[in-house]
């Protein structure tokens, strides 16, 4: 844990850093000051009949333990060690109860980190430790919790997904990407800026799949860690544009597919990636079909539907390349929709060649005009609301150099015209404040949000016609 959490900490404190510049919270809490395990904790299992457990004075978290050794090198040190006390009466555990320290929990760390490194704006307190370590999702724990080494695979589980999900057209960009409740409640706790980014799977229900994250207190999973630091960037610079962006993030995912696990062999090979859906990727290998070139088939949903058809001794699935290519241009996924699935279906039953040729070929025309109207609406508001920023700024201006104008009228007239200033009843009609400027540039602001909002609403409806009739 002692390396992952260095590099954790040293990327989100040069994140904090960037983005809050060096007087910052994160100034006066360098790297060095994100204390480190000594020793590994001795109470990682639940243990009764201690009586020196450590935790807040606060009564709403008499559930948060910690234990002396994991208190002395990883509390003390830091500016919060004054809100711990040693526990008695009514916050201390029952003696015949059995209790396991938090501290050695994985997510409680990652709160820690977040609270030493990323907490400029003082968002949050020491609580945070403790609201983590309270984290119970009803589906249970993550199903990765218990691996122990980076050789097992990840342990799959039936049950609700969720995956990222821009808040604002409701595309889920990420096919495969999958995290746990438990883990995504620690994130969106320990980053509420970008909380609002993460949505159940579509389509809804449960289904077999894994969750992203390792969040093991038995070993350092590095994957984890690489993707905790994306989460912390994006967190730092939701924060500093008032909205949820995790874009970093998902950039991040489809250029670093995740890496093999384990010495586990006999099956056939993990695919490279996650399915790139309609977001056109550079860096993953399709498998494409001969006289039908345009059907690009992610490795993800070629292991999903055309090996299983293969291994029925399907005539149409031995058209494709049996190895995946990289492709010289950006490629999309064609049969990651249910609706394709469905066309690929009733190809294999049919044998009809031609339809499926036609059906791809529409949905390609479809897809390439809705992902440059989209392009060019998303662009369009951006501009939009960068003016109108611009215009709110120069509103501000404009309005103290008004009313600094009336000021300076009240003043000159008192001097020049040598009578007696009454703050209450100012005769001088030049010294009235005229907020002319300020109403017309706050006006011009509105108007450009709402052109934004307008093109905004536009990208959304093409990407729901998309979903609705072509996907
Ligand atoms: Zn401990
Ligand atoms: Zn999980
Ligand atoms: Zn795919």
């Amino acid at each position: 844990m002692r390396r992952f959490l260095n590099a954790l900490s040293q990327e989100l404190s040069s994140a904090g850093l960037r983005g809050y510049g060096a007087d910052g919270f994160a100034g006066q809490l360098p790297q060095a000051q994100v204390p480190q395990a000594t020793e590994p904790c001795p109470r990682q299992q639940p243990q009764a009949g201690h009586q020196d457990w450590i935790g807040l004075n606060d009564a709403r978290f008499a559930a948060f333990n910690v234990c002396p050794t994991c208190y002395h090198s990883l509390v003390r040190p830091t500016p919060y060690a004054g809100a711990f006390i040693t526990k008695g009466g009514a916050i201390a555990p029952p003696p015949n109860v059995p209790v396991r320290c938090d501290m050695s929990r994985f997510w409680v760390r990652i709160a820690g980190t977040v609270l030493l490194t990323m907490n400029q704006g003082g968002r949050h307190d020491i609580t945070l430790l403790a609201r983590v370590a309270g984290i119970r999702a009803q589906d249970g724990e993550c199903p990765n919790a218990q691996l122990t080494s980076a050789r097992q695979p990840l342990a799959t589980s039936q049950r609700t997904w969720y995956t990222i999900q821009d808040p604002q057209i409701g595309a889920q960009p990420l096919q495969g990407w999958t995290v746990c409740a438990a883990c995504l409640i620690s994130i969106q706790t320990c980053c509420p800026a970008i909380a609002t980014s993460f949505a159940p799977l579509h389509p809804p229900g449960p289904r077999d799949s894994t969750c992203a994250f390792v969040p093991s207190d038995a070993y350092d999973d590095m994957r984890s860690g690489e993707m905790l630091q994306q989460v912390g960037g994006c967190a730092v610079t939701s924060g500093l544009l008032g909205r949820p962006d995790v874009s970093q993030l998902v950039s991040w995912l489809r250029e670093n597919p995740p890496r093999p696990r384990g010495g586990l062999s006999g099956s056939s090979p993990a695919p490279s990636g996650l399915c790139p859906r309609n977001s056109p990727s550079t860096t993953l290998r399709c498998h494409t079909m001969r006289r039908l070139f345009n059907f690009t088939v992610c490795e993800q949903c070629f292991a999903d539907v055309i090996q299983p058809d293969l291994a029925r001794g399907v005539e149409l699935a031995r058209k494709f390349d049996m190895a995946p290519n990289a492709m010289p241009s950006d490629f999309t996924c064609q049969l990651y929709s249910d609706r394709m699935r469905r066309v690929w279906s009733e190809a294999v039953s049919t044998g009809d060649f031609e339809h499926l040729r036609q059906k791809v070929g529409e949905r390609r025309a479809k897809e390439r005009e809705v992902q440059m109207t989209t392009a060019r609406l998303e662009q369009q508001a951006a501009v939009l609301r960068i003016q109108a920023r611009t215009q709110e700024h120069l509103a501000i201006n404009a309005m103290s150099v008004e009313a600094n104008q009336a000021s300076n009228n009240i003043l000159v007239s008192g001097i020049g015209g040598g009578r007696r200033v009454d703050a209450w009843h100012v005769e001088v009609p030049s010294g009235v404040p005229d907020f002319s400027q300020t109403t017309q540039l706050n006006n011009q602001a509105a108007m450009l949000k709402l052109q934004a909002a307008q093109a905004e609403g536009e990208a959304r409806m093409a990407q729901e016609e998309w979903r609705q009739y072509w996907e």
